[in-house]
């Protein structure tokens, strides 16, 4: 079946809120194999929803609507429903009855135009909202359903997850399941083709690249009767992927971070870190520090920012920073092996690069980082050109120093 999500509220159109109830509507019915073919907003408008109305279930088998079920004149979704279903609204003893509770409770008086929120059709199947005083409601005719939902998420998405779905779940196509790989250190379009034969061949499940902020993210997605059935047709193409993908995989999972996945390699393998920054300034001992327990292993976090910091702390020569510059392959190597001999750690990581806006020339551009790392008494120091602006150059930057640490301790052995 088709659906379609209309959201209702000039709030909307005028910019001043999201609409992220259609955000939320459009993922759960994805979940459950109802294709969901437009989202729509209209303002507090009769004549525009019932236009919308119409339109949507020309097309579709089922409309969604969000706001509009409050007390005042404008909320005024569920009488145009009924204008446009031809259904006389007539009270409802049960939502009536739980109205004058909720007021009893607060010690008030139940107002007229409340009691517009407990009318409904005879026909109607009325949603209960213990979160609000508007009831929901689900209204089918000529084979076409309608359900109507409050506009404030926390009473919207309750009542979809309580009575809704269950009430959707035989309509749709199965339950659809989806899992994520992540991957770094590939771009998409070349991590797509490696994965090429998969993502073709791919139809329960499908595959599908998505490039992310900081990192690519695959989705395989399926459909099956149950959950554990899109589960197990999941399964064996997410191992395939992995193994294609080899180190390039640095995690499963939806929301999974980096910095989980480096704080429980250093700490499994009893690993030390330190980290002397410059370009980054702090932001790789930042993530570091998210995980929780990497007391255990990261040692110290410098920001070695001026020349005098990078030779106080770290024993840069004066000479090296006067012949080379302190954004060059031998001052990484300096910093590097200094933060080894000053801390001790297993790992020292170090960057030094020209985040811009200024200060870059021919030879050494904006967006040129030194990232080096010492290992186990070995140094790599690796040159990148980021693109972007100052943030994103930092951001990329600190991505790519925490990847060859992770690299670095998954194959013992500087890449
Ligand atoms: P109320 O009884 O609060 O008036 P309602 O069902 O009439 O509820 P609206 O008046 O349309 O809903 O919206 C009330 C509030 O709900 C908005 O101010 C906004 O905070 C939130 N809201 C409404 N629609 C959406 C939407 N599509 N996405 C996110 N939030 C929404
Ligand atoms: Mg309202």
């Amino acid at each position: 079946m088709k659906a379609e999500i209309i959201a209702v509220g000039t709030e909307i159109l005028l910019g001043d809120i999201v609409n992220t109830n259609a955000q939320f509507l459009s993922k759960e019915l994805a979940s459950i194999g109802i294709g969901v073919y437009r989202q729509e907003v209209v303002g507090d408008n009769q004549a525009r929803l019932i236009e919308a109305i119409d339109e949507a279930l020309k097309r579709s088998d089922i409309v969604i609507t969000t706001g509009g079920l409050g007390p005042t004149g404008d909320d005024l979704t569920k009488e145009t429903v009924c204008k446009y279903f031809e259904m006389e609204l007539e009270l409802h003893k049960e939502s009536y009855e739980t109205l004058l509770s909720i007021f009893k409770r607060a010690g008030k008086e139940v107002t007229e135009s409340n009691l517009k929120q407990v009318y409904f059709p005879r026909n109607a199947k009325v949603l209960a909202n213990p979160n609000g005083t508007a009831p929901g409601a689900i209204f089918e005719k000529n084979n076409k359903i309608i359900v109507i939902l409050p506009g404030p998420p926390k009473e919207m998405k309750p009542m979809y997850l309580n009575h809704v779905k269950k009430f959707l779940i035989p309509m749709g196509n199965g339950i659809i399941k989806s899992e994520v790989v992540r991957v770094l250190g590939l771009g998409e379009s070349f991590a797509a083709e490696k994965l090429k034969d998969i993502i073709d061949s791919g139809v329960n499940p499908t595959v599908a690249p998505y490039a992310k902020e900081e990192d690519v993210i695959f989705r395989i997605t399926a459909s099956g009767k149950d959950g554990n059935e899109a589960l197990d047709l999941i399964k064996p193409v997410k191992e395939a992927i992995k193994e294609k993908l080899g180190i390039d995989c640095y995690a499963e999972g939806e929301n999974t971070k980096l910095e989980e996945v480096i704080g429980d390699l250093l700490i499994n393998k009893g690993l030390t870190i330190s980290t002397a920054e410059s370009c980054t300034g702090g932001m790789i001992a930042s993530r570091l520090i998210n995980y929780p327990g990497i007391s255990q292993a990261f040692l110290e976090g410098a920001v070695t920012y001026s020349n005098e910091a990078k030779v106080r702390t770290l024993g840069v020569s004066q000479d090296t920073l006067k012949r080379y510059g302190a954004v060059s392959e031998e001052t990484a190597k300096e910093m590097a092996l200094g933060l080894s001999k000053r801390t001790g750690s297993d790992i020292s990581i170090v960057t030094t690069g020209i985040a811009g806006p200024g200060g870059g020339t021919e030879e050494k551009p904006v967006g040129l980082v030194y990232i080096g790392v010492y290992y186990k008494g070995q140094i790599r120091v690796y040159r990148q050109v980021f693109n972007g602006n100052r943030e994103e150059v930092r951001n990329k930057a600190t991505i790519t120093a925490l990847d060859k640490v992770r690299r670095t301790i998954l194959q013992d052995n500087i890449v």
